[in-house]
């Protein structure tokens, strides 16, 4: 369907924007309940908000706001209109996997996950993947997902089709990989696809040291020097395990017993502020100073956490104490469900049997990580996070009638503890409507679905051979 048919023709007078250009696409949303996520958290009962292009043009009371004429009017019908959710954790293209690894596995990168991506990963799949994971996610209204995988060019090409954005970092790691035959050739594969990228309106391409135990001290300094040559983010697993440090020892034998996961990145100067980190459990107050002085930000993933047996991370700590931190999913083998809505419930819910108290986490503090904390962890808050004027469009309407939404006394309450991925029902990425009442906008959906059902059927086969699956 398309966009254009929200048009209903709306008689206008011509006033803040009598000057712009007749090429210029302009878009209004009305009748919203506007949450900013500004600087003042300003809610607005009943607002009117003008895209002209990319960019948010106007904000206001509806009685106030001259409207010009739009070519596309959006009737929020009194919903909850926020900022995109971001997500800052994920591997996309692992949606093909989803589901395998379930039954008491031992260890599911090592028995699961390693020989599923060595036997199946090709740019295909790693394509098509992504495509359906993009999708997933347009419709549960997140706007930007942070991935690191393989042939992110592929990821790229794919998120891209459907029309949200990515910060997406292409894996270093020290053994061979589909697109990497030599260990850490990640990187020079991250070079070229940095350098393809660059600049793209809707692509961040970055370097993804996968991890402490898997990339060598030398080579997590090469990864810095490739993020700040070409001023793109490092992401990064990082303190995720107990087992962290013997697995850095056996490997690379260069951390001392007495020393954190943090302070051993910082001492080997993997450390800086273009770094995000996704995990970031196994730590002290010490190392959260230290994330903070360093500018680096953290993608907190309670929900795989707690689904792993990983551990609580001190995120409350981390928030208070000024820690850059927002909330991802981690990859589909990990969490399943990708959505960042509901991770913000059990962010709280986490937090709270950490602390042993309800104190913990207000539901404006969970809206906060899900959309401007998770924007500054990318260093990305001066264009997104925030409905605010002059920022970019990346925008999210929820469905105000839909039985679980309502009561809704306070919007941050209904966003964090009540709303599910279904009542999102329009959703706006760097101005461009990218689903609309539901429907997906950019993607033919039969194309898709038949080379989907290829890539599902070539996995279901191999999925027959591994010993960790139960049998019928
Ligand atoms: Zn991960």
């Amino acid at each position: 369907m398309k966009a254009n048919r929200f048009l209903i023709g709306l008689s206008v007078t011509l006033g803040l924007f009598a000057a712009a250009s007749p090429a210029t696409a302009l878009t209004a949303i009305i009748n919203a309940r506007l949450v900013t996520m500004d600087a003042n958290y300003r809610v607005l009962p009943k607002a009117t908000i003008l895209m002209e292009g990319e960019r948010i043009a106007a904000i206001g009371d509806e009685a106030r706001l001259n409207t010009p004429s739009p070519e596309t009017l959006i009737d929020a019908q009194g919903g909850i209109v926020m900022p995109g959710l971001i997500s800052l954790h994920n591997h996309i293209s692992m949606i093909a996997f989803r589901g395998i690894g379930e039954y008491d596995v031992e260890n599911l990168l090592f028995d699961v996950m390693f020989p599923l991506e060595k036997e199946l990963l090709n740019r295909n799949l790693i394509h098509v993947a992504a495509r359906h994971a993009a999708l997933e996610l347009a419709l549960s209204g997140v706007t930007l997902v942070t991935d690191m995988y393989y042939h992110e060019d592929e990821v790229a090409r794919a998120v891209k089709a459907v029309g949200i954005r990515g910060v997406l970092g292409e894996t270093v790691i020290g053994f061979p990989v589909v697109d990497a035959p030599e260990p850490f050739g990640g990187l020079a594969y991250a070079e070229e696809f940095i350098k393809e990228f660059k600049g793209d309106p809707l692509i961040i391409p970055a370097v993804a040291p996968h991890a402490p135990y898997t990339v060598s001290p030398e080579m997590l300094r090469a990864c810095r020097a490739l993020s700040e040559k070409y001023d793109v983010p490092m992401v990064m697993h990082m303190a995720e395990f107990p087992t962290e440090r013997q697995l850095i020892t056996d490997e690379f034998n260069t951390i001392s017993d007495d020393e954190s996961i943090v302070g051993y990145l910082d001492r080997v100067g993997a450390l800086h502020d273009g770094l995000l980190g996704a995990h970031v459990i196994e730590l002290g107050s010490e190392d959260i100073a230290l994330l903070k002085e360093r500018g680096v930000g953290v993608g907190h993933n309670p929900k795989a956490n707690i689904k792993g047996g990983q551990g609580l991370a001190p995120a409350f700590e981390m928030f208070t104490t000024g820690v850059d931190i927002g909330l991802g999913t981690d990859g589909p083998m990990s969490s399943n469900q990708m959505d960042t809505l509901n991770v913000m419930g059990y962010a709280a819910r986490v937090a709270r049997v950490k602390a042993g108290t309800s104190a913990v986490f207000t539901p404006r503090d969970l809206v906060e990580m899900a959309t401007i904390g998770g924007a500054r962890a990318l260093d990305l808050e001066e264009d997104i996070g925030s409905i605010e004027v002059g920022k970019k469009a990346d925008i999210v309407i929820l469905d105000a009638k839909a039985p679980n939404m309502q009561p809704s006394y306070d919007a941050y309450a209904t966003i964090a503890h009540q709303a599910y991925p279904g009542n999102v029902r329009t959703v706006i990425v760097n101005g461009q409507i990218v689903v609309a009442d539901r429907l997906i906008e950019k993607v033919d959906l039969d194309a898709h679905q038949r080379e989907w059902d290829a890539v599902m059927a070539r996995v279901a086969e191999f999925r027959k051979t591994l010993a960790v699956e139960p049998k019928p």
